[in-house]
């Protein structure tokens, strides 16, 4: 097996919505803020080549949406899917598997392109793939809360299932050899985390469980959160056994680390050292 990173792009989150009751003076020192209050995030999606398939776990949000969408989120970077993809020698054609960790549009919605520049019609990114969802997910994504129906927008979920290419992954299981779906409900209903066995140890796929680093101690956790508790259940129990078993994690927003190990320290689970998929 062997995983590549794909950074899709940087872009901006108001920081008080993304560190939740933690205060500006102690997030503002990890994750600086500009003048508006915002920070920059990273969408850092992983590609996965086993035997015969590859695998890509989510895909950022794509370029659908008018320019009034954009200017809320202030893309910025060099970095997309396309260029990632050029440099490790992939096209968009090679992918046999899109695994979505939710439907929130800096996850998905790189999965639905127009067709053309007419912007009548909406078809898959990726003409060869299998696109997987939890069928509570898509349930709870399809039917939105008011809370999260600006993250679910219908242009970057219902042509996944007009073409036929939606599948479902209905239980925390080992998907594939050496690829395990963890399944957690704080973030949203049903948001699937990968633990991919790889070179001895274990990488957990972090989405928005653990976004970035500063988010690493159990309390900090993100404003949009439906089940603020039951994140902080989630982070005790799966950064436990990440510390216990020596499991890489891979942040999804983090600006700058890509990845980290763990170790209990007197204040509580911390960063032990900062690594890099390549450097495994
Ligand atoms: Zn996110």
């Amino acid at each position: 097996m062997n995983l590549y990173t794909v950074n899709s792009g940087n872009f901006k989150l108001d920081g008080g919505a993304m560190f939740g009751v933690v205060p500006k003076s102690v997030w503002n020192k990890t994750n600086p803020a500009d003048e508006n209050n915002m920070c920059s995030w990273a969408m850092r999606c992983l590609l996965v080549e086993t035997n015969n398939r590859l695998i890509l776990i989510d895909n950022g949000l794509g370029d659908k949406q008018n320019e009034k969408f954009f200017s809320y989120y202030y893309l910025h970077g060099d970095e997309s899917l396309e260029k990632s993809f050029a440099k490790h020698g992939f096209g968009f054609n090679d992918v046999t598997d899109v695994f979505l960790t939710h439907l929130h549009f800096d996850h998905c919605g790189g999965s639905i392109k127009w067709t053309d520049s007419s912007k009548t019609k909406l078809e898959p990114v990726f003409k060869n793939a299998k696109y997987w969802s939890s069928p509570k997910h898509w349930d709870w994504a399809t039917k939105p809360n008011p809370r999260e129906r600006a993250s679910f927008l219908k242009e970057n979920i219902m042509p996944i299932k007009e073409s036929g290419q939606l599948n479902f992954i209905d239980k925390e299981c080992e998907w594939l050899p050496g690829f395990e779906v963890l399944i957690v409900n704080g973030h949203t209903e049903g948001m699937m985390l990968p633990l991919i066995t790889y070179k001895g140890s274990k990488v957990l796929f972090c989405a928005d469980l653990v976004p970035s680093v500063g988010h690493i101690p159990i309390p900090y956790v993100m404003g949009y959160d439906v089940r603020p508790l039951e994140t902080l259940k989630e982070k005790e129990r799966i950064l436990q056994n990440a510390v216990m078993h020596n499991w890489t994690l891979f942040f999804e927003h983090d600006l700058v680390n890509e990845c980290c190990n763990l170790v209990n320290t007197e204040r509580g689970i911390r960063v032990k050292d900062m690594v890099r998929i390549n450097e495994l």
